[in-house]
């Protein structure tokens, strides 16, 4: 190695410790980072790469050697009894493996297992129980010192004050827990809310809300937070653990510690790993953050054995699920008109490798959406991807700001059509009036096309822009070929000139056709989605056409006809009979019937998703609206299955009010506890 070579790695290394200690600081003391967590992951993993290349310049006090964090002012200071550690992150299921190999060979030839726990996204704390009662509550700060917050962690209300009596450990030792300390999505969106509203900056994400409600001074703050805590360590001050991780999960239940009901016992690294991919697919159903999944192994004496590095436990693990959050420069914003004529702004990025996929483009939702972010071209931004959701902005890096930004101005007039815009008052959305509006046409009949509704494949979104654009001729312009969905079941007598479109062939026309033909059965569930009535999705359309039958008979309901079916509310029985009343719809569906569109429900079939198989569900107390039976056909429905008393083996447990014993010890057992509300909008999830 050159010399010139080797004094840039040194001058490399440099650099990343102290960007990497500045963004520590930024995140573990100011709660407000400046670079998405993959960013930071990946100048940690170069950090350690030339580390190892050069392991004569490791010193003690690189990043990679130390649990990173430091007390923040104010908070008096606690040195940990057992030093609070990190834990080693794994990215693949190929890290996992290797990791389970390692354990095999350092664990001195005895048996052991795993225990999978959710890795919930939020900050730890150390809650210490003096003869039962809770004496302090510690952050983790750097591992050795951390923050006397006891104030701030009596004021979550999962975290018991004082340990049951009738629990014998709590008398005779003093007793650590630890847990993760973090905020609800629906608490989290409401905090943003109500800062906004405030004119304060939003939170990123809810781990950020969290750390920064447990920095409080004063608790009185914290406790408005709403903070959450699930523990997942148990320790007695001068005896020995218990013998495995599982019996301390179960003793902390029983002491009245909120444990996540979602650990699992694997006996092998293979259940492990479906236990993983589970809950990668399923992360979206709970209402807290996880970032990935804690594998731990289950037997005390093995973990001994295994021992400590400097920074973090050998015999725990954390796999990390593929980061959802990155930073990207905003280059632009366009605004998008939908099929019901709202105007979209959607910012333009730099382009960002974000869960596996190129981001160039993320929604802001709407005018209002905007000005809370106060997105400026040119901002540095975090843009969130979850679930099947398109990505959004979530905040804008302030810190970032150069001074070169400019503001934007939401449009007056529609992008496309040029009219006036309108919003409604008391909405947050802007339309465009115009019925005729090209872009509001081309949407509705690519939203009539799709699969889910009349199922026209080849009708995809540039043969859409063709159907509905006036065609340009030599002599002048011609109409549009379709106008609208009824216009489509029309095309087989154009067929010339559908064939003389740009990219249109003979027997691309032929199939198109076909299709088209082939829609006019899809029977009225599937058309009434495809009309695209507002607030009748997917589900309602199913809804309504097993109840009329017919479209006839659904057209002459009233609004309170509606109302009065199950699951129907009066927002969408409004707009229902709003829809039918116009007569241009009217209109519309005399033209589909003459052509043949099948106007009655064709089967029944599946009208709702088996969103609950598998799962348990006990119910206790009285439900505000649903009758206990109402309760259980829509569990059943779904796939669920309703047994009468809790176990550890019930998912969930429905509780309404006057909710007795079963509610308690659903607390006891740390089982998901659902209200009516939670219980409908789980339901109606997928
Ligand atoms: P970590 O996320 O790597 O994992 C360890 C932590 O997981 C534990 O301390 C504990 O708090 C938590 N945890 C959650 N559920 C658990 C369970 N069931 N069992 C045990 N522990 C559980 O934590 P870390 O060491 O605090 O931080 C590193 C992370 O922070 C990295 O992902 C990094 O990207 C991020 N970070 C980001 C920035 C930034 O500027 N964006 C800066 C510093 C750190």
């Amino acid at each position: 190695m050159s010399k010139r070579t080797s004094q840039s790695i040194e001058d490399e290394i440099v650099a990343l410790r102290r960007e990497i200690r500045e963004h520590d600081y930024r995140y573990y003391v100011l709660s407000a980072p400046i670079v998405a967590d993959v960013e930071y992951d990946a100048m940690m993993r170069r950090l350690k790469d030339l580390e190892a290349e050069r392991p004569d310049l490791i010193t003690p006090d690189s990043p990679t050697q130390r649990v990173a964090g430091e007390p923040a002012e104010g908070f008096e200071e606690y040195r940990h009894k057992r030093p609070m550690m990190s834990l080693d992150n794994s990215y693949s299921i190929a890290d996992l493996r290797e990791w389970a190999q390692r354990c095999d060979k350092l664990s001195g030839g005895r048996a052991f297992d795993y225990v999978a726990e959710l890795k919930i996204d939020g900050l730890s704390i150390s809650m210490i129980y003096e003869r039962g009662v809770l004496a302090r509550g510690v952050t983790r700060g750097d591992g050795v010192r951390g923050e006397l917050v006891t104030a701030n962690v009596r004021t979550i209300r999962s975290a018991p004050l004082h340990i049951d009596e009738s629990i014998d450990e709590a008398a005779r030792y003093e007793i650590e827990v630890r847990g993760e300390v973090y905020l609800s999505r629906d608490v989290f969106e409401r905090i943003n809310r109500e800062r906004i509203e405030q004119e304060l900056p939003a939170f990123a994400n809810p781990r950020n809300a969290a750390a920064g409600a447990m920095r409080q001074l004063d608790a009185r703050i914290t406790a408005e937070r709403q903070l959450d805590v699930f523990c997942y360590q148990l320790l007695f001050d001068g005896a020995p653990g218990l013998a495995t991780h599982d019996e301390s999960l179960v003793w902390m239940m029983r002491a009245g510690f909120r444990v996540n009901p979602h650990h699992r016992r694997c006996a092998t690294i293979d259940e492990v790993i479906e236990y993983c991919n589970e809950w990668e697919r399923r992360r979206d159903e709970l209402n807290y953050e996880i970032d990935g999944v804690v594998v731990k192994v289950n037997q005390t004496a093995v973990q001994e054995e295994l021992g400590a590095t400097a920074k973090s436990p050998r015999w725990a693990i954390a796999y990390k699920f593929p980061a959802r959050q990155a930073s990207t420069r905003l280059l632009d914003v366009i605004y998008q008109v939908g099929r019901t004529g709202a105007v979209t702004p959607v910012a333009v990025l730099d382009p960002v490798v974000l869960a596996g996929t190129t981001v160039a483009r993320a929604s802001l939702h709407n005018a209002d959406e905007m000005l809370r972010l106060g997105v400026k071209k040119g901002d540095w931004v975090f843009i969130e991807k979850s679930g099947e959701i398109i990505p959004q902005v979530v905040t804008v890096i302030t810190e970032r700001r150069t001074g070169e930004e400019t503001g934007f101005e939401f449009p007056s007039d529609c992008p496309e059509c040029g009219t006036n815009l309108v919003r409604p008052e008391g909405e947050a959305v802007t339309r465009c009036p115009n019925p005729d509006c090209p872009a509001k046409v081309r949407e509705g009949l690519l939203h009539f096309a799709q699969r889910r509704a009349m199922r026209i494949e080849g009708l995809g979104e540039a043969l859409a822009v063709q159907l509905t654009a006036p065609r340009k001729q030599e002599t002048g312009s011609l109409p549009a070929l379709v106008r609208d969905a009824a216009d489509l079941y029309h095309l087989a007598e154009r067929r010339d000139e559908l064939i003389a479109l740009e990219r249109m062939g003979e027997k691309s026309a032929d199939n198109l056709l076909r299709q088209i033909e082939e829609s006019k059965s899809a029977g009225l569930a599937r058309l009434l989605y495809g009309l695209g009535i507002r607030h009748v999705g997917e589900r309602t359309a199913a809804i309504l056409a097993d109840h009329y039958q017919s479209l006839d008979r659904l057209s002459g309901a009233s609004v309170e006809d509606l109302a009065g079916i199950y699951e129907i509310g009066e927002v969408v029985a409004a707009s229902v009979a709003g829809w039918f009343g116009e007569e241009r719809n009217q209109n519309l569906i005399a033209r589909l019937r003459r052509s043949g569109v099948e106007m009655n429900a064709v089967r029944t079939g599946e009208a709702v998703s088996r969103v609950f198989e598998g799962k348990q569900f006990v119910l206790t107390g009285t439900l505000p609206t649903m009758k206990r039976d109402e309760a259980k056909g829509f569990i059943e429905a779904r796939g669920g299955r309703v047994t009468g008393t809790v176990s550890k083996k019930t998912d969930f447990v429905v509780a309404g009010d006057e909710a007795g014993s079963k509610l308690t010890r659903a607390q006891e057992l740390g089982i998901a506890i659902l209200d009516e509300a939670q219980l409908l909008a789980f339901g109606k999830e997928a």
